[in-house]
């Protein structure tokens, strides 16, 4: 551990103004700020080609920024090469030799950094102790699965002790259930070692199950980082709220604002009211988008429609059902240009279901919807 208290930590990171062109004219890596606390599992998020991999190379040193700093440590470690800034990476092929064993794969990671055969051997010894490798530490890599594959990889990275831990798309090779079973081994190595992790990938069920730290990016540039659960339920804009999944996004115009609510009017639709949440700017003629959690939607027939106070609702029609285990995914028709989904637990589905074709109200409670600025 650092001496001095007021350090960042040995493996803390941080990104000032990072910008990245290939090419001289367009950016990769358009001017990215970004903490990352010692110990963090920080998941980096977005579609393809917005930039995760070009962000991870130059965390590693495969890479060089066109401009800003990389510090790790509190130093900046812009033009050392990836063993003088004790990182490690992880890939998704995995990169093991086929013609070594578990043993000496792992081994061999320190045979690389000039240590002796007796010690590099105790030390492989101890690792695959660690991560529980005993059983297939003679086996070569063809003989394992891929989750066994993937701890080998985990344990080969791990041995050198870097203070952080790179893995580019480290689930994506494997099979779903085998994906689900690795992310729960993974995040229980990271607290294990007690490293940072930089992890990206572009599935968001991924990102939010493991990560302390959930950075959102489009086109070269950070939308939101934060932990999983506010990037989930408080996006900063409709195109977070719509990359992380799970919400409806309304487009309108404030027509009018009374204390606490505001009359909101989406596109040739009737007037919905708001709970005003005193961080979105609301003033008559603004634009503003409002998020609804799918699984905050209550689907009212038309008959039993009660004008409660307190919940709003828009008029649509059952476009399709799926079933989907312990809840239902109903798809409606809202006339909005997205599609507008109602998640109802299975039980209170069957006990009157709806079908393909109903006219129903959508409605929610106004307190749990969330506003974003447009
Ligand atoms: P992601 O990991 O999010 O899919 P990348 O960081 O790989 O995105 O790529 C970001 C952008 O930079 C893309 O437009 C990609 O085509 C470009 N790019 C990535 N690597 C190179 C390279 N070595 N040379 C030129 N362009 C690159």
């Amino acid at each position: 551990m650092e001496s001095n208290p007021t350090s960042p930590g040995r493996g803390a990171i941080e990104l000032a103004g990072i910008v990245k062109s290939y090419d001289g004219q367009s950016r990769a890596v358009d001017g990215v700020n970004l903490k990352i606390p010692d110990g963090a599992y920080c998941c980096i998020l977005g579609p393809s080609g917005c930039g995760k991999s070009t962000i991870l190379r130059m965390i590693a040193g495969h890479e060089d920024p066109t401009d800003g700093e990389v510090l790790i440590g509190g130093e900046n470690v812009v033009g050392l090469p990836p063993v003088k800034r004790r990182t490690a990476m992880m890939f998704q092929s995995y990169a093991l030799f086929p013609h070594l064993s578990v043993r000496d794969n792992i081994a061999y990671a320190l045979r690389v950094r000039g240590m002796g055969k007796k010690e590099r051997y105790e030390r492989a010894q101890a690792m695959i102790e660690k991560v529980q490798l005993g059983t297939f530490a003679e086996r070569l890599p063809g003989q394992l699965s891929g989750g066994q594959q993937q701890r080998v990889a985990l344990a080969r990275a791990a041995i050198t002790e870097p203070r952080v831990l790179l893995l580019d798309e480290p689930l994506s090779a494997l099979d779903e259930h085998l994906r689900i079973q690795m992310r729960t081994e993974l995040a229980s190595m990271q607290k294990d070692l007690g490293i940072t992790f930089v992890h990206v990938t572009h599935t968001q069920l991924e990102a939010i199950a493991l990560a302390d730290l959930v950075v959102v990016m489009e086109k070269g540039r950070i939308k939101q980082a934060g932990p999983a659960r506010e990037v989930y339920i408080s996006p900063r804009d409709r195109y977070v709220a719509e990359f992380m999944g799970g919400q409806n996004v309304i487009a309108g115009r404030v027509e009018a604002v009374n204390g606490v609510r505001a009359t909101v009017a989406p596109r040739d639709r009737d007037p919905i009211e708001v709970a005003i949440d005193g961080k979105t700017r609301i003033e008559p003629g603004s634009s503003i988008d409002i998020a609804i959690r799918r699984d905050d939607i209550e689907l009212i027939r038309p008959d039993k429609r009660l004008d409660s106070p307190g919940r709003a609702a828009v008029s649509s029609r059952i476009t399709a059902i799926e079933y989907q285990g312990n809840f239902v995914k109903v798809m409606l028709d809202t006339s909005e240009d997205v599609a507008f989904i109602a998640f109802v637990p299975e039980r209170r589905f069957f006990q009157d279901p709806m079908h393909v074709g109903d006219v129903v109200y959508a409605s929610w409670d106004i307190e749990h919807a969330h506003l974003m600025a447009q």
